[in-house]
């Protein structure tokens, strides 16, 4: 596979068209967009037309993963609320399958599975009926050996721009969980094919992004920070962006893989 050449630089929408410029001739001045072959700026709206779902994963009864006060639930969700502002911001809708610490299991009052299982289904359900161009569902991972850390972003490989989607959100999002790695410790930084209820029954591209390992203590102090939270959705949203650049301009063969 090629690897897009597309960088981004997106100015949001609200700052004013001479502050954009000048931004736009320091960035390429500065350099700020490394690698960039071609450089691609967008100013505006680079989503506009576009819909994604963002599932925050886990919540209300289901906490996720949890290590002392840290709970996956709430991370995933103020990483989720960050990436619908960011992509609110550059023109896309997006639909959340969850905004509160809450479950979505009413989808199906009258099932006899679980309400975690309901709840499963129903942030499914949300996906399926939604008609948006993808979906991201946000996870923290967890593992028994404490030195293993970094970002996974899992696909199933039943339609081409799943492996597509999640190489290039990996490939932003590597930066930002290399943090100063230390001797003996296992810094997760490719994507991997996964076997998951979201994947397999999605009608729509997706993928899941297991941000970080809560049972490493460098990622949990990590995941705690507000800022790296910011940063987690900014690697995601110029993912979002750099892929469906690169399908316009690029689509891949239609049909089975
Ligand atoms: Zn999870």
């Amino acid at each position: 596979m090629s690897s897009p050449k597309i960088r981004l630089l997106v100015i949001p929408r609200g700052v004013l068209p001479g502050t954009a410029i000048i931004l736009l001739l320091l960035a390429v001045i500065l350099k700020v967009i490394p690698q960039a072959e071609p450089v691609s700026l967008y100013y505006g709206f680079p989503l506009r037309g576009v819909a994604v779902v963002i599932d925050p994963s886990h919540g209300g009864i289901d906490p996720g993963a949890h290590y002392e006060e840290v709970l996956e639930k709430e991370v995933c969700l103020s990483v989720g609320l960050e990436l619908k502002r960011l992509l609110e911001q550059a023109g896309a809708r997006v639909i959340m399958t969850r905004t509160a610490d809450r479950d979505v299991s009413e989808h199906y009052p009258d099932d006899l599975e679980s309400r975690y299982q309901r709840d499963m289904k129903g942030r499914l359900r949300i996906i399926n009926e939604s008609g948006a161009d993808l979906f991201v569902s946000l996870h923290i991972n967890s593992f028994p050996d404490p030195s293993v850390r970094g970002a996974i972003v899992f696909y199933r490989n039943n339609r081409p721009e799943n492996p597509l989607l999640a190489e290039i959100i990996q490939r932003n999002i590597n930066p930002v969980v290399n943090v100063n790695p230390r001797p003996g410790q296992l810094i997760h930084q490719k994507t991997k094919e996964g076997d998951y209820l979201l994947t397999n029954r999605a009608v729509i591209p997706g993928v899941i992004v297991e941000m970080a390992f809560i049972t490493n203590p460098d990622d949990r102090a990590l995941i705690r920070q507000e800022s790296h939270r910011r940063r987690l959705a900014g690697a995601i949203f110029l993912g979002i962006v750099e892929h469906i650049y690169t399908l316009r301009r690029e689509p891949p063969p239609s049909g089975e893989p």
